[in-house]
């Protein structure tokens, strides 16, 4: 059918009169390489709400990162049925910002200061705007963004993040919690289950992927999207398998039960989620299938 199609294009530009062929000038454009404009923004009731991209990288293994307890078989099966490849991943790295009309409020800091500050600049925003900083949990891809150098990147900001978050990692003696995030203790504030971070935004436990994980409801005009972090980490491994065993996943099988819970809620409710970790624009929806759960990447309906 290409090959059809393709030979029926040449006839034709054969058969052009010489003297437009002859005029014809090649641009010779440079290629550019792939790429993606680094920020998605929608209205949600009546916030604004921008997910930023901060970074993405190929990533090898991916069966050694996503699906630790399942064969090499079973592995390739259900990555060729969704098309993937198996010797690599594409990592995304995705925060949110929301205005909430009286609050700029970003959910999370990237891997560092640089990636998180340029997305946000291309969405139009300059780190002093920010009122808050949320942070879902205390891995380096989520913290490594707070700090610039030893200045805070959000010269003007509070933060905000899971009380048992905070304290398990003041425990734990970790050199990048202990860089970024033991200096702003001061201007935090501790969250449990069900605290509100401002108006419309609601504090939702999910632990398991870290101590305290916390994810995030935001409730505006009727309208909810839940800012999920990482408690689900790849759109078809994690979705598609909440069992497969998620190396990043510090207690696995508390884990797998926020999965299966969470998941199961926003597809009974039809509530959309930003997925720190989906693929960009990290934007879904999720449906149930068989035993599991399937990603539905969001197309216009937050548009609308
Ligand atoms: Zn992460």
């Amino acid at each position: 059918m290409t090959k059809l199609t393709r030979r029926a294009a040449l006839a034709g530009a054969a058969a052009l009169p010489l003297a437009t062929a002859a005029t014809r000038t090649r641009a010779a454009a440079p290629m550019m390489g792939a790429a993606d404009a680094p920020y998605k923004r929608f209205k949600l009731g009546e916030f604004e709400v921008t997910t930023i991209l901060a970074g993405t990288r190929a990533v090898p293994d991916p069966q050694a990162i996503f699906g630790m307890n399942v064969s090499p078989e079973a592995f390739k099966e259900a990555s060729d049925a969704a098309h993937l490849p198996i010797d690599q991943a594409q990592f995304f790295f995705t925060p949110t910002i929301v205005n909430t009309g009286s609050e700029l409020v970003l959910f999370d800091t990237g891997l560092s200061a640089e990636g998180t500050t340029a997305a946000l600049a291309a969405a139009g925003y300059s780190p002093d705007m920010v009122d808050v900083v949320v942070i879902t949990h205390m891995h380096g891809d989520h913290i490594g963004g707070v700090m610039n150098g030893d200045a805070p990147t959000y010269p003007n900001a509070r933060y905000v993040t899971g009380s048992t978050e905070f304290d398990a990692w003041s425990a734990m003696g970790n050199e990048t919690f202990d860089a970024k995030m033991k200096p702003l203790a001061e201007q935090t504030t501790f969250l449990a289950d069900g605290g509100d971070v401002t108006g419309g935004i609601t504090a939702m436990q999910a632990f398991g992927h870290t101590p305290g994980h916390m994810t995030y409801l935001l409730d505006s005009g009727g309208k909810q999207l839940l800012i999920g972090a990482d408690f689900t980490n790849h759109y078809v491994w994690s979705l598609a398998y909440p069992d497969w065993e998620v190396k990043f996943d510090m207690d696995k099988e508390m884990a797998a039960q926020t999965r299966r819970k969470l998941l199961g809620m926003l597809a009974a409710d039809g509530v959309p989620m930003i997925g720190y970790h989906m693929p960009w624009p990290a934007i879904g929806y999720v449906e149930t299938r068989g035993d599991g759960f399937h990603y539905v990447p969001h197309s216009y309906q937050l548009m609308l």
